[in-house]
């Protein structure tokens, strides 16, 4: 996707002015619906889509692969400023690359996200991971999924949404991509951490989708979504 293209949807119709592009911002726990959901709202409204969560597991991987211990801050910090990494958006998906590879598969696995929040809870990581976020406006308007996005990314945004499910759900949801994993451990280290916790934005919109189709939830999120705008002119 050119950024032409991308600048071409937010130009005001007949102005030609550009404004800023609109945020959607998608927080909450693990396995609560977030990318499933910010993918559907982001192809109903053709915005381009940000999984944050592959970016942080995309450093844990690449940290794991060449022997750089996720527990020693220094030597991540180190590893960040060396490795060759650039934003690219296709098919109105932003992905992180590295080496101009995207470890779509490698980022899954137990071991990756077993290390991901312990890279995720280092400031210099979230300093770097924020910057690269935030340039992601330059493919317009975008739906973005993560932990802080609402609260530490893009906190100036009127579109929060924080979503949530019992942990029987998400485990259940889990285990049906075929992924065994403790996630109350997880969102636990995500919470607790000093450097952004995870925790509801000021202003978000929460879901608590236990039981709800991603149809459902979705289409909730679009109708707040498009009440808000209406109500923006
Ligand atoms: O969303 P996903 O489960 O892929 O996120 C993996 C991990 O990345 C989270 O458990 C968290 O440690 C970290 N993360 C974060 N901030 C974000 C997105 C993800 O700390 N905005």
């Amino acid at each position: 996707m050119s950024t032409s293209k991308n600048q071409s949807r937010n130009q005001e119709k007949g102005t030609g002015a550009l404004r800023k592009p609109i945020v959607i911002a998608i927080d909450g726990t693990s396995a609560s619906g977030k990318s499933t959901n910010a993918k559907l709202v982001a192809k109903a409204l053709n915005y381009a889509y940000v999984d944050t969560g592959a970016m942080y597991r995309t450093l844990a991987w690449h940290c794991l692969k060449n022997g750089v211990d996720v527990d020693d801050a220094r030597a991540v910090a180190g590893a960040l400023r060396r490795w060759k990494a650039r934003l690219d958006c296709a098919d109105g998906h932003v992905r992180l690359l590295v080496d101009g590879y995207y470890p779509a598969r490698e980022i899954r696995t137990a071991e990756t996200s077993a290390a991901v929040p312990h890279v995720a809870a280092i400031p210099k990581v979230r300093e770097w991971m924020v910057q690269a976020q935030r340039a992601c406006a330059q493919f317009g308007n975008l739906v973005m999924e993560g932990r802080d996005i609402g609260t530490n990314v893009f906190p100036e945004t009127d579109f929060k949404f924080y979503l949530d499910a019992s942990l029987a759900e998400r485990t259940r949801r889990r285990q049906a991509d075929g992924v065994e994993e403790d996630l109350a451990r997880r969102d636990k280290r995500d919470s607790e951490r000093k450097a952004a916790p995870l925790m509801v934005p000021l202003g978000a919109v929460v879901v608590n989708n236990s039981g709800q189709t991603p149809q459902q939830t979705s289409e909730f999120i679009l109708a707040e979504v498009r009440r808000k705008l209406a109500a923006q002119g």
